[in-house]
């Protein structure tokens, strides 16, 4: 590939490529334009971005290190394409969680956290000193108590007693408290209780003793107490020995610890994680824990309030990042909030702050599905962030299936006709008129006008929440009505994964609860394995070859021993994102050479696992095989291929691997959080087609969806807003969806009105 440039020209092109499905294609994306590549789900529109254009500037990239570091990166093979011309640097903005730990918070992140401390350092008073001081990473800086954290372990008394036995019958439950042992004497010794008592039935002050109090001489102790002692309460005796930094026993007991512990705030600094010294210096009445506590909007009006000359400089740059903040639909966050917390489009929407503040251009940017998590209303938002960052010279791509999304894009290419091996090819490439004249499933959706045809299903009863108030919901009660699909909409941040995830759980504890959230597997589960199918298919491959079973498992003696069966290699780099490469050994296959000489019907278990879902239910005969590519093919993740393993799937795609194999139990109650993403208008129908049949067949299923044909096939929305963060909260509409399209007060119903027509 000849990465120089080849003179005065326009456009990147792709000349050739033949990543995973495609076809040796060949496209030309206009430079310092929006490109919107749009297809169906699995039609080859990532191999083309991310593994194809993406993947080739990161490897020039690397090229231009020293060798040094070079040594030290991962070697990147090239693309498999003829050529790729013209292509700038290129930034990669993706859905993937910031995650990081405690200490990584949205102000840390954008570092709009680094200016407040400036800030602070310049014209708080009363003067602390230097802006590291302002850090809660710093020594300095930190809470002594908590170090930072704004948390502490404290002991969970539900777990560490059981109320049901007195100290005779072992109510204490920690090892070297237990009876016999050397601690449990310090309390049946004492003389102040009865020891066959039951905890349950102590008194206040009896509960109080053994649990808190300290520091005296029992008055009336029995044999075996040591004479000079002094009593010291259960809380205090396990944080001494177990929970303080210098206990030698911490160690050793962790396991008993995390069992009986649990996060409380720092009683200290009551979780704003600085010491008192920091926290005395104030800017008009307020320190830096509760500027970093307001909501980024309300940060923006306390910001106009600070009006020192010398710090104009400082005000104007913190304004500017938090306007950006707001622009994209993130007002309601506060820079406070940890990112391990913020969901897989709250992290994108982060990453594209960080990128708007440089001051870059000729870049190209690259955009996985940006829409995810938004309302239309918020969607218009980040289209206008998009068109910024070409107007500001840079070329933008987008993988994207929103309509409004590809309503900006100058130039759209719609890969297809359909997924896997049927697709791989360019079925469209121009403009957005063409796209809606062409006759390729991206355009005949888009001139395709939804209607209210159909007739809301009756409920079969409600479910009642009531006075719901965690995050920023205001004392929210809802019924939910059974038997019916719920939409619940509003735009981001209004309260929808709070009600849906976090309160509804405590009223039907025993739905099936799916949201996008990482499956807790290790990196060896891939769908075959995580749906179970992958023992019977092992069995075949036995049977078939008299050979054992365990030959055939990535986890045994069947596997690679290079990168033991996990088919890459992961280098950690401490400046950017850690790097999987393929394993060398095996090329990815997984297994020793030896079990590839096993066959079934033609292929090696190394085949079958790389088939899609599709081609393995032409393979298979085996019902039992044959039905849980069914529930996946249900799902609409019939692209995806056997042995991809979990930790590659986009939150979506998890999402609907996990409704596969919890529709093989039969459930009462679905809930899903926006099952769309990822998917294609034509994939979206035949989701909700299978949504549907489980209502008909008696299910109730709640869904958090923005996608507005979704919204329009609801027999019930729920709406909460009427806005964000401290503006949310409140249910605004409840009914169905030919009544929400005339209440004023809903976004979403405007927005579906307009979508309507
Ligand atoms: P999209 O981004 O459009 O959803 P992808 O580019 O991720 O689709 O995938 C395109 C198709 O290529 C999918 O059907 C996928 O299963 C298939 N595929 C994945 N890996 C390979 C591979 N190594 N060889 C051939 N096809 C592959
Ligand atoms: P939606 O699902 O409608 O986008 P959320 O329920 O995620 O909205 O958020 C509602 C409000 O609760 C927002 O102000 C958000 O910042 C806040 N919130 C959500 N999760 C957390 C959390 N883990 N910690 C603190 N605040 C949170
Ligand atoms: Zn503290
Ligand atoms: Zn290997």
């Amino acid at each position: 590939m000849n990465p120089e440039n080849t003179g005065v020209s326009n456009k990147i092109k792709v000349i050739g490529a033949r990543e995973k499905n495609l076809k040796s294609i060949s496209v030309d994306i206009p430079k310092k334009q929006i490109t919107v590549f749009a297809g169906v789900s699995g039609s080859g529109k990532s191999a083309l971005v991310f593994d194809t254009l993406a993947a080739e500037s990161q490897r020039q990239l690397n090229e231009t290190y020293s060798s040094f570091i070079r040594h030290r990166l991962p070697h990147y093979g090239q693309p498999n394409a003829d050529a790729i011309i013209n292509l700038p640097v290129a930034i990669v903005i993706n859905q993937k969680r910031i995650g990081g730990n405690s200490r990584s918070t949205v102000g840390t992140i954008t570092d709009i956290y680094s200016l407040l401390r400036l800030l602070f350092s310049r014209i708080g008073r009363p003067y602390v000193g230097e802006a590291e001081a302002f850090s809660f990473n710093n020594p300095h800086g930190m809470c002594p108590k908590c170090e930072g954290l704004g948390i502490v372990k404290e002991i969970d008394t539900e777990r560490l007693l059981d109320r049901d036995k007195s100290l005779n019958e072992g109510a204490i439950l920690f090892p070297t408290f237990r009876p016999g042992d050397f601690r449990w004497k310090r309390y049946v010794c004492t003389g102040l209780f009865d020891n066959d008592k039951k905890l349950k039935d102590y008194t206040e002050e009896e509960w109080d003793t053994l649990l808190y109090k300290s520091g005296f001489k029992p008055p009336h102790p029995t044999a075996g107490w040591p004479k000079t002692s002094l009593y010291e309460g259960v809380i205090p005796r396990i944080m001494r020995s177990f929970l303080s930094k210098d206990s030698r026993d911490a160690e050793l007991y962790k396991d008993a610890i995390d069992h009986v512990a649990k996060k409380g705030m720092c009683p200290e600094c009551q979780g704003a994680r600085l010491n008192p010294q920091v926290l005395s210096c104030r800017i008009n009445g307020k320190n830096i824990a509760e500027c970093t506590d307001l909501q980024v909007s309300s940060l923006i009006d306390f910001m106009h309030t600070v009006k020192e000359p010398v710090a104009a400089t400082i005000v104007e740059a913190i304004t500017l990042r938090l306007q950006q903040m707001l622009s994209i639909g993130l007002g309601y966050l506060t820079l406070s909030r940890e990112t391990s917390t913020l969901s897989g489009g709250e992290s994108q929407r982060i990453k594209m702050v960080r990128q708007l503040g440089s001051s870059l251009s000729d870049l190209v940017y690259i955009f996985d599905e940006p829409s995810i998590g938004l309302h239309p209303h918020d969607v218009n938002k980040i289209n206008t962030l998009l068109k910024r960052l070409r107007d500001k010279g840079n070329t933008v791509v987008i993988v994207e299936h929103d309509p409004d999304v590809i309503g900006i894009a100058d130039h759209v290419i719609e890969m297809g006709p359909k997924a896997g091996a049927e697709g791989g090819n360019v079925v469209y490439a121009g403009d957005l008129k063409g796209l809606m004249a062409a006759d390729t499933l991206t355009g005949k959706f888009l001139s395709q006008k939804p209607t209210l045809e159909k007739e809301p299903r009756h409920p079969a009863g409600w479910l009642s929440i009531q006075n719901a108030s965690k995050h920023n919901l205001k004392n929210v009660s809802v019924d939910i009505p059974i038997g019916v699909m719920t939409v619940v909409t509003g735009v981001a941040g209004s309260g929808k994964s709070t009600l849906v995830n976090q309160v509804l759980p405590k009223y039907i504890p025993d739905a099936v609860y799916m949201d996008q959230e990482a499956v807790h597997a290790s990196s060896r589960s891939n769908i075959a394995t995580f749906t179970g199918m992958f023992d019977p298919i092992r069995n075949l491959f036995a049977a078939h070859n008299q050979a054992e079973i365990s030959l055939f498992s990535f986890n045994s003696q069947g596997a690679c021993p290079e990168c033991k069966g996990t088919g890459t290699v992961s280098t950690d780099l401490a400046f950017m994102d850690s790097i999987e490469t393929v394993c060398d050994a095996c090329g990815g296959r997984r297994f020793k050479k030896e079990v590839l000489r096993y066959i079934l019907r033609g292929k090696n278990i190394s085949e079958v696992l790389g088939m899609t879902v599709e081609e393995a239910s032409r393979f298979f005969v085996e019902k039992d095989i044959l039905q849980t590519l069914g529930r996946l093919q249900d799902a609409g993740v019939g692209y995806l291929s056997l042995g991809q393993p979990l930790s590659t799937l986009s939150g979506g795609e998890l999402q609907r691997v996990k409704l596969a194999k919890e529709m093989e139990h039969r459930r009462d109650v679905y809930v899903l959080d926006e099952p769309t993403t990822g998917l294609h208008m034509s994939d979206i129908r035949q989701l909700l087609a299978t949504m549907n049949r489980l209502v008909d067949q008696g299910r109730t299923v709640v869904v958090i969806e923005h996608n507005l044909d979704w919204i329009a096939h609801a027999d019930w929305i729920i709406d909460l807003g009427p806005g964000a963060g401290q503006d949310g909260g409140e249910i605004v509409f409840t009914g169905k969806p030919r009544d929400i399209v005339n209440c004023e007060r809903s976004l979403t119903g405007r927005y579906l009105k307009q979508y309507l027509r």
